[in-house]
């Protein structure tokens, strides 16, 4: 399923003023693609995927997931859009540091209300390449394989939408690349439509389209 935004426009209160962080801004992503997004700091990408993820409601515009009008929804059913079909890789990991990688990821399925289910979990980390790593705790992997588990979460609930910010600022260049690499592949793998934010130009060849925005506008590829 795509995702589809359209001229959405996105306003902090910013003291007895208002800051547009996102002004009609449109956006198109198939299914089984993946758009980067590009721009400064402080351009307005983490509001992009806020919005997207459905965590933010905008000031106007519209949000799609495949056919679901987002901002039709009450706020329960959007927290049920969210999690179970919206992938969501945050910044910062956020892992818990007493649990392992697979619990990491039951984590997630309890928060849906389901079954914990370690089996599907251990498939997926094996997917992202940490097959040897399952029982490893947050402060036992290295920086990409931290990013790895934070990837292989966001895909617990089978989702249409991963949404993905700044995976690489942390890594240097060669494991930056991988990490571009495994969602450009996991994109197309499962039928993803991918956004991935990034301030850092490199690894932009694996992605299908780059867009990129400049104080709140952005550019369509
Ligand atoms: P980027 O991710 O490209 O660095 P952000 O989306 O985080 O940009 O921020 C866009 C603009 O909105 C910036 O000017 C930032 O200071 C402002 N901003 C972001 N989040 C908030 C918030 N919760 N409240 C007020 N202003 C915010
Ligand atoms: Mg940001």
């Amino acid at each position: 399923m795509s995702l589809t935004l359209t001229d959405v426009r996105l306003v902090y209160p910013d003291g007895d003023r208002e800051l547009v962080a996102l002004d009609e801004v449109s956006l198109h992503v198939p299914d089984g693609t993946l758009t980067a997004v590009v721009g400064p700091s402080g351009s307005g990408k983490s509001s992009l995927l806020a919005v997207a993820a459905t965590l933010v409601r905008p000031r106007a515009g519209r949000i799609l997931v495949g056919d679901t009008d987002a901002g039709a929804l009450s706020d329960a059913a959007r927290t049920r859009l969210r999690l179970n079909r919206v992938g969501i890789v945050f910044q910062q990991p956020n892992l818990l540091p007493s649990l392992t990688a697979v619990e990491q990821l039951q984590v997630t399925d309890r928060m849906r209300g389901g079954a914990s289910r370690p089996d599907h979990a251990e498939r997926l980390l094996a997917t992202v390449g940490l097959k040897d790593r399952l029982r490893s705790r947050p402060h036992q992997l290295s920086g990409g394989e931290r990013q790895r588990v934070n990837i292989a979460r966001a895909l617990m609930g089978a989702p249409e939408v991963l949404l993905v910010d700044e995976p690489t600022s942390a890594l240097d260049e060669h494991r930056g690349a991988q990490i571009v690499d495994l969602l450009a592949d996991l994109t197309r793998h499962h039928g993803l439509a991918t956004v991935l934010v990034t301030h850092d130009s490199r690894h932009l060849d694996r992605a299908d389209r780059v867009a990129t925005m400049h104080d709140g506008r952005l550019t369509p590829p």
